[in-house]
This record gives structure tokens, sequence and C-alpha cells, in this order.
């Protein structure tokens, strides 16, 4: 399974704004971006000012970026560009649903992690079930009813007793989602609309990238 494995900062720095890829971290002014916001490599600071950006390269900006925020590889990307092209109703917009339906993202947004980053490591390494059954695939995608929670044996870990109850308080969950902080549970309420993916994205600019 590919995986990036690089500094995350340069990820954000590349992007020109701040992906939110490090939890706690991206708040605090050891921020990468916030003391050197620009782009990675040598000439990179000078060639931004001269930069005068095409059609193409704001499409690939906006679909790189989705690509990072959600952690998700160009391959698997595609496959879910072509699922939201055969699936009715906008394509953008499908696209960001799916994403966001894919289990790393549901702990994430549980609040079970600070970053997706950390949500992915914990389904991999197999400390949530999904319906009772334990589920260590974060590509897994949600359906209305299912319930997430973490696994029995993993409950009484150090990082699900206390750190876990740190972030739960300070996020608030989407409408999509409801939780219940005492059990380490949530529930999938409903399939998640346009609306309640608050990422700054411009899906189009993914869907004429991919339609040139
Ligand atoms: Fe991006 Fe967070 Fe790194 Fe800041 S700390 S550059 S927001 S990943």
């Amino acid at each position: 399974m590919a995986r990036y494995t690089d500094a995350v900062c340069r990820l954000c720095r590349r992007e020109g704004q701040k992906l939110y890829l490090k939890g706690d971290r991206c708040l605090t002014p050891k921020c990468a971006f916030e003391r050197r916001g620009y782009a990675p490599g040598a000439h990179a600071k000078k060639a931004q000012f001269k930069r005068n950006q095409s059609d193409y390269s704001l499409q690939l900006r906006e679909k790189q970026k989705v690509k990072r925020i959600y952690g998700v590889m160009e391959r698997q990307f595609r496959r879910y560009f072509s699922y939201a092209l055969r699936t009715k109703g906008l394509t953008g917009a499908t696209l960001l649903i799916v994403l966001e339906s894919r289990l790393d993202n549901v702990v994430y947004r549980l609040g079970l992690a600070q970053s997706r980053a950390q949500a992915r490591q914990i389904v991999r390494h197999g400390h949530i079930v999904v319906n009772g059954r334990k589920t260590n695939v974060p590509s897994y995608l949600v359906k209305p009813h299912d319930v997430i929670s973490v696994r029995p044996e993993s409950r009484s870990r150090e990082y699900f007793r206390t750190v876990v109850g740190e972030f739960m308080g300070e996020r608030p969950t989407p409408p999509w989602l409801s939780r219940d902080s005492e059990a380490l549970t949530g529930r999938v309420l409903s399939r998640p609309t346009r609306s309640d993916i608050d990422i700054p994205i411009n899906e189009q600019l993914v869907v004429e990238f991919y339609s040139r």
C-alpha cells in the first residue's frame, strides 16, 4: 500500500495554505507554514512572485490539495473520481462525499484522532470496530446506521482513556454523525452532504482537471 512518507508540512507550503495535517501542532506558532509561508525548494520563494498561474496549474493544485487533505494517493483518488463520474448528481460533490465517508476520516471527525493520518494509523492497528466487527481498512466507506467504536480490548489503553477525551471535547461533530464520548462510539446518521464538508475546496476545478 503506497503512502506519502516525506515531511507533510511541505505539502501545506506547496499548496500555499494550511491543510491541518498535524493536529494540534497546526494551531501553534511551531506550524511550518506560519514560519515559512512560501513553497519549499531553493528558488521557490523568488519564483512565487514571478509565477503567472495557468488554468491547468490552478486545477492541478486544487486536485493535489484534496488528495493531500484526505491522505489519498493518485490511483485511489482516480478510482473515486471514476465512481463519482458514474454516479448520478454533481461529480465534484459526490467525490467529496465519498472521501468524507472513508473510515479514517470518520474516526477523525468523531474526535478519536488529532489528524486523518493518526486516524488512519489507529484503524490500521485494529483499534476500531464497525458494527461490532474489527475493521482495519482505512478506505472502508461507512453507510447510514453504521456504528463505529473503539475495540473493547483497546479502551484501557492510555491513549483512549485520557488523550482522546481532550480532542473529543474540542471538536464539534458534523451533523451527519452522532457521538457518545463516554462510550467512545459514533453512529452514522445519514450520508454527508456537500454543505456538511467544511473544507475550503473548489471541487469544480478537480472535475475540470480530469475532464481535460
Ligand atoms: Fe500544515 Fe500543520 Fe505543518 Fe502547519 S503544522 S504546515 S498546518 S501540517
